[in-house]
């Protein structure tokens, strides 16, 4: 049976086709969707779970690889319509997105902002607003480095800092497969920091990018860019 499968969500953004990559665990005694889009983006995974054949009604939890908006942007729109759907994340990441922190990317592009060249200013205003619409929600499972769940056949929780401090990743032991979240991207044909100048910590994304290359894995999915196999 199908552990898990690959969603392909594509949408447009600023005149060009992009795509996000959530992906679904099956087959444990959850239904675990890993990570839920930008806010505004559930209806988009919908219609591609009932592509898959899958009603949206069966999740039962989001795990929230980390609190970037097109991770957990959507998360609060599938709560409110499916209350019974329970949101894990890493217990470092769940004052932010429980918003009882600011959240450290609006932080860091509020940082950025006085030094912004003129023509870059209104850009940056648009990313922070961006940000300020992310809508918070309660963590009902804290979830830690090396915690194992049944969840896509055997998943074991990968602490992978750098990107943000409680950025997490998910081993699938028995698929040879690891669902990285941003905490790597494929580019060349070859496993790279997502975004490294939006990396809250270089060295420690750094660090996890090398563990994660020396995980035993088959192949790597990767949110900004897909599935990526040696
Ligand atoms: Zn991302």
């Amino acid at each position: 049976m199908e552990t898990y499968k690959v969603l392909d969500i594509q949408f447009e953004h600023q005149g060009s086709l992009e795509h996000i990559y959530p992906v679904l665990l099956l087959g444990g005694s959850d239904t675990v969707l890993v990570d839920c889009g930008y806010p505004g983006f559930m209806n988009l995974i919908e219609a591609e779970l009932q592509k898959q054949g899958v009603s949206p009604s069966d999740l039962t939890k989001i795990v929230l690889t980390h609190q970037d908006d097109d991770h957990m942007g959507a998360a609060k729109e599938f709560i409110s319509k499916y209350p019974h759907i329970q949101i894990a994340a890493s217990s470092m990441e769940t004052p932010y997105i429980e918003g009882r922190e600011k959240n450290l990317r609006l932080k860091q592009a509020e940082e950025l902002q006085a030094a912004l060249p003129e023509d870059m200013q209104e850009f940056g205003k648009q990313f922070c607003n961006r940000l300020r619409q992310v809508q918070p929600v309660p963590v009902d499972l804290e979830l830690h480095d090396g915690d194992c769940f049944d969840w896509g056949g055997g998943c074991k929780i990968i602490s992978t800092p750098g990107h943000t401090p409680g950025h997490i990743s998910l081993l699938l032991p028995k698929e040879g497969t690891l669902i990285t979240g941003d905490a790597a991207v494929v580019e060349d044909n070859e496993l790279v920091l997502a975004n490294p100048q939006f990396c809250l910590d270089i060295e420690e994304a750094g660090r996890s990018l090398a563990n994660i290359k020396g995980l035993v894995c088959r192949q790597f999915i990767c949110y900004h860019s897909g599935i990526f196999r040696i």
